[in-house]
């Protein structure tokens, strides 16, 4: 059994019809769709690449956010070398076992092809790349790998448009890298290619956007040319497709500036640790606060600035000594699997828009970035950024719609135990039984309420989430206030662009 996944960035399964992505449409009818499947959190690109890779959440792997605080100094997750500064190639970077890393321990083979940013494309392959297995990175093919193929291939294509938007050619070149890689070797068990659309574009003109359907309709074309093909061959051949998300996207309502309300309030904050300030922020859809030294006092004196403001999301802080949040009113870290020893004294997430006004459209957030509003954006909690593709099709699977939660980090468990591979024990995910066609076990949990919500004397914040299989699934998060908030609305301030 050999498995080829193709991660369509960004892509919100509602988005699928049979007219703009026919290829999809028809793979979801002759395979399974898990109707009710969802990213990690948060859910940014980085953190999704870690969590595919790994099965797990970033409290198991680490990447905390697409950029967060480690070491002194502040990861910029699109970069190799900086996520380098964590650790070594092999260790440190990443605090869970990869799937890449378990093939190459049994003598397997990882094929990567992908457009994302460079960091991510290291941790969607890490420890297949570094054990010579061939990774082509579009922008770079020889970036990654020695191996022989990959050189031989890359060769033969020119260089790419650099920074190409919308991305159509970038993600054209990467179903072209599968198959010329196809002419030359064998396929392996497991080929990973991920190409970087939708998302480019829905960051660029929302998800209704004419240009945005055309994009969407060109990313089913070039899912189609590998749906074809496994068609006339691959399923025969034992291969199982998967087409599936990172995560989601909701739509910018509203900009904000984080940094400058709290700079307005007399807080000493900065985008980096520098002597002069006593606190660091990264902001989008999550804002992540880490205080110097931890200082008590001071988050909780800006918890209570930001905690009034029409803006102002779900809250978590990381664990204190004693084992409770180390900030009054939050939630635990651990409530949205992300406590780890890189993560933020306080975080939280930007509230919908109509947390604050009635007639907000649907869907409208709050955000605090470069993107203007009305475009698509990603990150935070909200049921449409957690919203994820995934269609698992070939004689392992079942047929049909499974309606029982399920997350990205399961597909790790999946595949590996399909592979009758060991998981690895920093996996968090679960196999899905219901999905396997050896399988007759499938389906025997409840589905259970397993929301967690705080108050306080300003209101109530509530993750809505549900347990299934002894796993939490993330489904959603909201704030209802008691009084009316101030609107305090801080000048947008478009200094950070990071997805
Ligand atoms: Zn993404």
């Amino acid at each position: 059994m050999k498995f080829v996944i193709v991660m369509l960035d960004g892509l919100r399964p509602d988005q699928l019809d049979d007219a703009v992505t026919p290829n999809l449409a028809e793979l979801s009818k002759i395979g399974l769709r898990l109707d009710r499947h969802t990213s990690s959190f948060p859910s940014e690109t980085r953190v999704s690449s870690a969590a595919l890779a790994t099965g797990g959440h970033s409290s198991a792997h680490g990447i905390i956010g697409n950029r967060f605080w480690a070491n002194g100094r502040s990861i910029d997750g699109s970069s190799l070398s900086a996520l380098l500064t964590l650790g070594s190639e092999r260790g440190g970077v990443l605090t869970a076992t990869t799937i890449g890393e378990v093939l190459a321990a049994h003598g397997r083979a990882m094929l990567t092809i992908g457009s994302q940013s460079q960091g991510s494309f290291g941790l969607s392959s890490w420890g297949s790349w570094q054990a010579g297995a061939p990774a082509f990175w579009v922008h770079d093919p020889s970036n990654f790998s020695n191996n022989a193929a990959v050189r031989r291939i890359a060769s033969c294509f020119p260089v790419l448009p650099a920074d190409e938007r919308p991305a159509r050619a970038t993600i054209e070149r990467v179903v072209d890298l599968f198959f010329s890689f196809l002419t030359k070797a064998a396929l392996p068990e497991v080929s990973l290619l991920w190409l970087s659309e939708p998302d480019i574009t829905y960051h660029m003109f929302g998800l209704q956007h004419p240009t945005a359907r055309e994009v969407l309709h060109e990313v089913d074309r070039q899912f189609g040319r590998i749906f074809a093909w496994w068609s006339e061959k691959g399923e025969r051949e034992g291969v199982q497709l998967i087409a599936a998300s990172d995560h989601g996207h909701a739509i910018i309502g509203e900009k904000v500036s984080v940094l400058n309300h709290l700079q307005r309030s007399g807080f000493k904050v900065g985008y980096e640790l520098t002597p002069d300030v006593d606190a660091a922020i990264s902001a989008q859809r999550v804002v992540n606060i880490w205080v110097r030294d931890r200082e008590g006092h001071l988050l909780t004196e800006m918890y209570h600035s930001l905690s009034e403001q029409p803006w102002f999301g779900v809250a978590f802080s990381r664990k204190a000594a004693d084992g409770s949040p180390l900030v009054a009113n939050t939630l635990p870290l651990s409530a949205v699997m992300a406590e780890h020893q890189r993560s933020a004294d306080l975080s939280f997430v930007l509230a919908d828009c109509s947390a604050a006004n009635r007639n907000a459209p649907p869907g409208a957030v709050y955000y605090d970035g470069a993107y203007p509003i009305g475009v698509g954006m990603h990150g935070g909690l909200s049921a449409h950024e957690l919203s994820s593709l995934c269609i698992l099709a070939g004689n392992g699977f079942k047929t049909g719609v499974a309606a029982v939660p399920t997350s990205i980090v399961d597909l790790v468990p999946t595949i590996l135990s399909s592979l009758r591979l060991p998981l690895p024990s920093t996996v968090q995910g679960r196999i899905i039984h219901e999905a396997l066609q050896d399988r007759e076990d499938g389906g025997q949990y409840d589905v259970e309420d397993a929301s967690v919500s705080i108050a306080s004397s300003a209101g109530r914040a509530t993750v809505f989430r549900e347990r299934y299989g002894q796993r939490l699934y993330l489904r959603g998060a909201a704030v209802t206030r008691l009084a009316e908030p101030k609107n305090d609305r801080p000048d947008a301030n478009p200094t950070q662009l990071n997805t």
